[in-house]
């Protein structure tokens, strides 16, 4: 049996390294504010139906959909946000406070063609500015994006930005295109030619060459940005210049979600090849709407665990560095082994990682695996020891071993490993 395509399986060498990166990620979150959300894993298919859009990619031909022992329509989640904004309009939160900031993070499953960089089960980390609507919380939400990256440890990676305009500028912007597509329709690819129609925008940002040659003279969204759409995108690149944010404008950038409208961004990665995107987001105001709540505005970002992982795979090995026990403990003869099990309780309480044998194994071949696995410290207790009421202890460093009495352990031991 193996595992399905498009999944992987983390190993504790790798999972360490992620589990580190996570947590950086997560107190940069902390350090803004925002506190942990926890969403199912699976929702009422509607809920990413709806608030998705019918047209996408995701909800066309990527959600993993399946009816349940009820009856009832379930996906696996293909995204956060969906999630985060039917709880919030669930358990009416916006009635108790006026602003949310919450972040996450865990698997999500798309039906993509895999590739490096793209998997069926992936993870992402990400955040929602929940009851804003204002350009600074667009700004604040690309700064901890921008800090999670920083703290993960990424080096080399760029943000692009753009605005989609409010509904009406998009509207009539939208309607322009499709005439353009029309237009130029015969010299597009044929994933294009498909998209036209459901989703225009998303035309845009094709990486096709036959369709950026068709696409040169496309119109631009920005000619059709009314007062209100131009102020508020130049009100966040303001904040942004005003901290020294290097950013690119990126006229084509739609992402690839009907949600979003005013300011999108994404982040790419330098060292990434084809899937170069880290991670990206956007504002949305219109979800609340979908679940039957009061309209209420929103901006989040979520970035690729798995990118994030490849690039510090590159940058970072030191991160990928085994994760290896302080103390193996031996017991020579019966008799010494509930002490040895007794230690091991006390090392372990102290913060130590400790291991005992499980295998019934020789001293020689423990001491060769402590030798391998580069375990700094053995502890051995024989008959004469446990007599005692002391150990002894190696350093497996520089072979040098003395006996200890059993009560100053713990400082012994924290003496060798420093
Ligand atoms: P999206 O939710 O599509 O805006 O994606 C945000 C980020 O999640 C992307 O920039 C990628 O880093 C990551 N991502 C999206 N889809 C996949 C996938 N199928 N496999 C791995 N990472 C993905």
């Amino acid at each position: 049996m193996q595992s399905p395509r498009g999944t992987k399986d983390i190993f504790p060498l790798q999972s360490k390294a992620w589990r580190e990166t996570e947590q950086k990620m997560a107190d940069a979150a902390r350090s803004f504010g925002y506190g942990e959300i926890r969403i199912p894993i699976f929702e009422h298919t509607g809920v990413f139906a709806r608030a998705i859009g019918e047209e996408t990619d995701i909800v066309g031909k990527e959600m993993y959909t399946f009816v349940d022992r009820g009856g009832d329509s379930m996906t696996l989640r293909p995204e956060f946000t969906a999630g985060v904004i039917r709880a919030a309009a669930q358990h009416s939160i916006l009635g108790q406070s006026p602003l949310h900031r919450f972040w996450y993070c865990g698997p999500l499953f798309r039906y993509e063609r895999p590739q490096k960089g793209r998997f069926r089960q992936f993870h992402q980390f990400g955040a929602e500015c929940i009851g804003a609507d204002s350009p600074e919380s667009d700004a604040e939400i690309i700064l901890l994006a921008r800090q999670c990256l920083i703290a993960a440890g990424i080096n080399g990676f760029r943000l692009q930005i753009n605005t989609l305009g409010n509904s009406e500028s998009r509207a009539a912007y939208r309607a322009r295109l499709s005439d353009f597509l029309q237009s130029v329709a015969e010299r597009l690819s044929d994933e294009s030619r498909r998209r036209m129609e459901r989703n225009p925008l998303r035309v845009l940002d094709s990486k096709d060459e036959r369709d950026r040659e068709a696409l040169v003279n496309a119109p631009s969204l920005t000619d059709f940005l009314d007062l209100e759409s131009k102020v508020h995108f130049e009100l966040v690149l303001k904040i942004l210049d005003s901290q020294g944010i290097p950013y690119e404008i990126h006229s084509r950038l739609v992402r690839g979600l009907d949600y979003y409208s005013h300011t999108v961004f994404e982040f790419i990665g330098d060292s990434l090849g084809s899937q170069d995107a880290l991670g990206g987001g956007g504002r949305y105001n219109n979800m609340f709407e979908y679940f039957g709540a009061k309209s209420a505005p929103a901006v989040g970002f979520s970035l690729g665990m798995e990118r994030i992982m490849l690039t510090l795979e590159q940058q970072s090995p030191v991160l990928y560095s085994p994760e290896r026990p302080d103390v193996s403990l031996i017991a020579l003869g019966e008799e010494s082994v509930n002490t040895v099990w007794k230690y091991a309780d006390v090392l372990r309480a102290e913060g130590l990682s400790v291991i005992t044998d499980v295998l019934g194994r020789s001293m020689k071949s423990l001491m060769k695996e402590a030798d391998k696995f580069s375990i700094p410290v053995v502890l051995i207790v024989g008959e004469n020891e446990l007599a005692a009421g002391t150990v002894i202890l190696r350093d497996m460093r520089n072979g040098g071993q003395r006996e200890c009495p059993s009560n100053k352990i713990v400082a012994a031991i924290r003496e060798i490993i420093g």
